[in-house]
C-alpha cells in the first residue's frame, strides 16, 4: 500500500484531483446529498458505492425474546418487522460482534437491549421500542408494527447488533447510485419543434420559448440519460456522457449520515486492501522460500 500512497502523492495515481467535489443538492428532511465528482473512474465510483451498500455496519435487531404475544401476528412477523426498522447507530461506542473483545459471545460493547411493552387497544410504533442507549433508537418513531384490538398485548426485549448489508439488508445503510454527468447541446439551426422537444423530457430539462429552445441549469443534471430529446429533435439536440464527471447521490436511511456512509466506507476499503496486500505479500515470500 506504501507504494500506491506515495504514488497518490505525486498525483500520478489518478485520483489526486478527487477533491473537485461540488454539492449539488442537500434535502434536510431525507439527509440525502448529491454531488458531482470528478477525477474518478467507473471501476472507483462503483467501488465506492458498493461498500458503501455492504460493508458499512450499521445496528438492526438481529434477536427477539417474546414475553407476551397475545396480537394477530405470529412471533416471526413481528420479530422481521422490528429487524427492519432502522436504528440511528454510534459506531465509536459499538463493535462488530465478529471483532470484539468478548469473542462474539455478546456484552455492552457489541450488543444494545432495547424493550417494547404495549397494551391494546393501540397500535404499536417504533417509538415504543425502548432503547437502553440514547444514542440508539428508532430512526422513524411512526413506522407501525402491529395493530392491537382491546386485551391483545405484545410484551419483548429486543437485541440489536452491528451488522453489513452483504449479509442482510436491513443493515443496509442506504440507498447510493451514480451517473455520468450528462453534457447537453442543442443546434439551434436545427430546432423545428422546440416544444415537442421540452416537452419530451420527462424531468424537465428544457424550456421552449418562441419556438427557442433553452437548458434549464438547475435541471441539467437531473437527466437520466433516456435520450427522448434526441429522437423528438431528430438529431438537434446531442446528449452525451461525461466518462470524467459522475453525479452521486447518497440517501441514508438514518442510521448514518451520509458523510459517515462515505468515510466508513473508505475505511473499511482500505482495510480490504491491506488485507489483500498482506496475504500477497505472504504468497510471495511462500514461494522464494520454496525456490531457494
Ligand atoms: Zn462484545
Amino acid at each position: 500500500m506504501a507504494a500506491a500512497e506515495k504514488k497518490a502523492e505525486k498525483g500520478d495515481g489518478g485520483y489526486k484531483k478527487m477533491t473537485d467535489l461540488q454539492v449539488i443538492e442537500k434535502n434536510k428532511t431525507t439527509s440525502k446529498i448529491t454531488f458531482s465528482i470528478k477525477g474518478i473512474d467507473a471501476t472507483f465510483a462503483n467501488a465506492m458505492r458498493r461498500n458503501m451498500l455492504d460493508t458499512v455496519p450499521v445496528m438492526a435487531i438481529e434477536d427477539v425474546e417474546f414475553r407476551k404475544n397475545t396480537s394477530v401476528l405470529y412471533d416471526e412477523i413481528v420479530a422481521h418487522r422490528l429487524g427492519l426498522v432502522p436504528l440511528s447507530t454510534d459506531l465509536k461506542s459499538y463493535n462488530m460482534l465478529s471483532k470484539c473483545k468478548c469473542k462474539g459471545e455478546g456484552c455492552n460493547r457489541c450488543q444494545l437491549k432495547l424493550t417494547l411493552s404495549v397494551k391494546g387497544p393501540a397500535i404499536v410504533y417504533a417509538s415504543d421500542l425502548k432503547s437502553k442507549d440514547p444514542k440508539v433508537k428508532p430512526v422513524q418513531a411512526k413506522i407501525p408494527i402491529a395493530k392491537l384490538l382491546k386485551g391483545q398485548e405484545i410484551e419483548l426485549e429486543a437485541t440489536a447488533i452491528l451488522g453489513q448489508g452483504k449479509e442482510h439488508t436491513k443493515w443496509s445503510p442506504g440507498l447510493v447510485w451514480y451517473k455520468h454527468k450528462p453534457e447537453i447541446t442543442i443546434n439551434d439551426s436545427k430546432i423545428n419543434n422546440a416544444e415537442a422537444c421540452a416537452q419530451a423530457c420527462p424531468v424537465h430539462v428544457f424550456e421552449a420559448n418562441n419556438g427557442k429552445l433553452k437548458i434549464l441549469k438547475d435541471n441539467q443534471n437531473k437527466c437520466h440519460l433516456c435520450k427522448a430529446c434526441i429522437e423528438v429533435s431528430k438529431g438537434a439536440i446531442t446528449v452525451e456522457n461525461n466518462l470524467k464527471e459522475f453525479i452521486f447521490s447518497i440517501e441514508p436511511w438514518g442510521q448514518l449520515s451520509p458523510s459517515e456512509m462515505a468515510a466508513t466506507a473508505a475505511t473499511m476499503f482500505n482495510e480490504t486492501l491491506d488485507e489483500l496486500d498482506e496475504k500477497l505479500k505472504k504468497a510471495q515470500n511462500l514461494e522464494n522460500e520454496a525456490k531457494s
